[in-house]
């Protein structure tokens, strides 16, 4: 039996956003909460929440899913995608999702916490934990 699509309020979302240490950025398309890490605040958390800053929803019900991703917010202003973690569905219990959400985000933020330990590229930005390879790409 596939589980019921659960609509998971947004004033849930933001609740359980903010004791995690998490920032709300309203948007007009996709709300989204940020952290960024306290080794390298150039490695910023981010969960796209599928939800509109009013409570709306943003996609179709049952094709909603919360996102976890990590990103690189260089020096030169641009925002780099790093790494994704696997969507969290929004089926079943509130505290499920929650707490599948919660591994997610610190699954980035441990990932975060590696590329923070180790050494920077020579232009500043952190580089990828597996290849070393500078996240800018220019060594
Ligand atoms: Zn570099």
């Amino acid at each position: 039996m596939a589980a019921m699509f659960n609509p998971l309020s947004f004033e849930t979302l933001k609740t359980f956003m903010a004791e995690k240490g998490f920032v709300f950025v309203p948007s007009n398309t996709e709300a989204t909460f940020e952290r960024r890490n306290h080794n390298d605040d150039q490695l910023v958390v981010v969960v796209y929440s599928s939800c509109r800053s009013n409570g709306g929803t943003v996609r179709g019900c049952g094709k909603d899913a919360i996102r976890v991703a990590l990103v690189a917010d260089l020096k030169n202003g641009r925002r780099i995608g790093l790494a994704h973690a696997r969507r969290v569905n929004r089926c079943g219990e509130t505290a499920d999702i929650l707490e599948r959400l919660c591994e997610r985000m610190r699954d980035m933020y441990a990932l975060a916490n590696e590329m923070a330990k180790g050494p920077r590229c020579v232009c500043g930005a952190p580089r990828y934990v597996d290849t070393g390879r500078c996240v800018r790409k220019c060594a």
